[in-house]
């Protein structure tokens, strides 16, 4: 049985920081298997530099919200124990868990050091603007709340390429460390932009250092058996070394995991600097489709001055599809945030059948847009609207794609269903006038009638003798025909047992 597969990014930025996330995703894993979800992606479970940080400050890999640091036992989402409760529930549901994996840096050390550094320029980080001269930083992890329960491995200076700030005299700068072996990443092996961009933010973690390589490799082995993880989501891996992130995740699968799934954040517009990067990891695991979001984001702002039939020119689910993990927003695009590149909201019906419909690319439902973004300004979801298109990829997103990208204001595409979803669909979009499209969807329909079940459009459609239909699309939405009248049940034929 090969059911379409969904992932759920199940967090925005904005949360609360009440200690209920797990809890929720608990409660809910029977709706989310009910509307196709089939696997999870959670929030940093790790402790962080306080109790209401998103989870990207990390503290202490080892601590799941398991021990009393930072001011707190529990994370902004929960204990450790209510995280693996609501791992139990998915898996009880035949979801998959992905935890977001933060490997680029450390924040909120226990203690300073003293040691030797360099200022950089924030423009250029090659070039050197000071002498080398001694800094006193925070780059001791000793955990002492931890008092080495699961691992006795402390963090010092050694372990890591830079900081950005000196205790000493207070001063905010790029401080590159050195020492044998030191300095950032080979250029080749991080993104290039400000010469080189290995340092992103707090205490940069150094995977040239042996003992780094294999602690993480030991933390990341022990993390996915303590939760039975199904897969990683990897962040910032443009400022990690890339043959760390490919050992990695090669290492899990040699150990007995073969199907264990990543997928990494490589946050670049440009095509190109995707593919050199999936090229570059052996192709090893999967990239978010940040080009595809953009093209979404740039033809919600535009209206009908976009071209439709542009809208996955040069991106990863036209040219790697395989390797394609499909999102409409995120935590990081949402608004006020550091990636800030909200799809629009009358656009955000378009983008889903786009990632949800189509025969290429492992989507992503981001919460935000299914439950809403909470904070002081809030955003209402469309839980409803978006049900209906998730209820299609379920049910009817399958088998062959016929595509009709011929106007720049209205395309469409029709899948012809499979043997197990006999009953197919077919997707009309515009971002300009109402329109119509005259598409095919199977001889086996001559004479018979097609609904919306999007509810866009009141009209049933008659299919001619050659197995077409002339399609029907409001301005501005979507609109996806089925066979008038299928039921869940007839949608879905399970295969005779062999
Ligand atoms: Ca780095």
């Amino acid at each position: 049985m090969s059911e379409n597969g969904l992932i759920m990014q199940y967090f925005e930025w904005e949360l609360p920081n009440d200690g209920q996330l797990w809890n929720k995703i608990k409660a809910d894993a029977p709706h989310l298997k009910q509307i196709g979800v089939t696997s999870v992606w959670l929030p940093p479970a790790y402790k962080a530099i306080s109790q209401d940080d998103v989870g990207y400050a990390i503290y202490d890999l080892y601590d799941l919200g398991e021990f009393d640091q930072k001011g707190t036992v529990r994370t902004k989402y929960g204990t450790k124990e209510e995280y693996i409760a609501a791992i139990d529930a998915l898996h009880e549901h035949g979801i998959g868990a992905y935890a977001d994996v933060v490997l680029n840096h450390k924040a909120g050390a226990d203690e300073t050091e003293r040691f030797m550094a360099y200022e950089v320029n924030p423009e250029n980080r090659q070039e050197k603007l000071s002498e080398p001269y001694e800094i006193e930083a925070w780059t001791k992890f000793t955990f002492p709340g931890r008092k080495g329960k699961h691992s006795d491995f402390q963090w010092n200076w050694t372990h890591f390429t830079g900081t950005d700030f000196n205790v000493e005299d207070e001063k905010k700068a790029i401080y590159m460390i050195k020492g044998v072996n030191k300095g950032w990443s080979d250029d080749e092996t991080v993104d290039n932009e400000f010469g080189n961009f290995d340092y992103l933010m707090f205490a940069d973690i150094d995977y040239e250092n042996p003992e780094v390589v294999e602690e993480i490799k030991r933390w990341a082995n022990w993390y996915v058996d303590e939760a039975k993880l199904d897969g990683f989501r990897l962040d910032a891996v443009k400022h990690i070394n890339y043959h760390f992130i490919k050992e990695l995740v090669t290492d899990i699968r040699e150990k007995g995991r073969p199907e264990f799934f990543a997928v990494g954040e490589y946050w670049r517009h440009d095509y190109d600097s995707l593919q050199q990067y999936l090229e570059a990891t052996d192709y090893t695991f999967d990239l978010f489709d940040v080009s595809l979001h953009y093209h979404f984001h740039e033809a919600s702002v535009a209206g009908s001055d976009y071209d439709l039939r542009k809208i996955c020119e040069d991106t990863l689910i036209a040219k790697i599809p395989t390797h394609a993990v499909t999102f409409v927003d995120n935590h990081d695009s949402q608004p006020g945030q550091s990636l800030e590149s909200y799809v629009e909201r009358w656009f955000k019906p378009l983008a889903y059948s786009f990632i949800l419909l189509r025969l290429e690319g492992f989507p992503c439902l981001f919460y935000g847009d299914y439950y809403g973004i909470s904070g002081e300004n809030p955003i209402e979801g469309m839980a409803s609207r978006l049900d209906k298109i998730l209820y299609l990829r379920a049910n009817h997103a399958y088998g062959d794609q016929h595509d009709y990208f011929d106007d720049p204001n209205c395309i469409g595409w029709t899948r012809m269903g499979n043997e197990e979803h006999p009953y197919g669909l077919a997707v009309i979009m515009s971002n300009g006038d109402d329109n119509k499209k005259k598409m095919y969807v199977g001889e086996q329909y001559a004479g018979e009638t097609f609904a919306d079940y999007s509810g866009n459009r009141e009209e049933k459609i008659v299919i001619d003798e050659e197995g077409c239909g002339e399609f029907l699309v409001k301005g501005g939405t979507v609109s996806v025909w089925v066979k008038d009248g299928v039921t869940p049940e007839e949608a879905f034929h399970p295969l005779e047992e062999a």
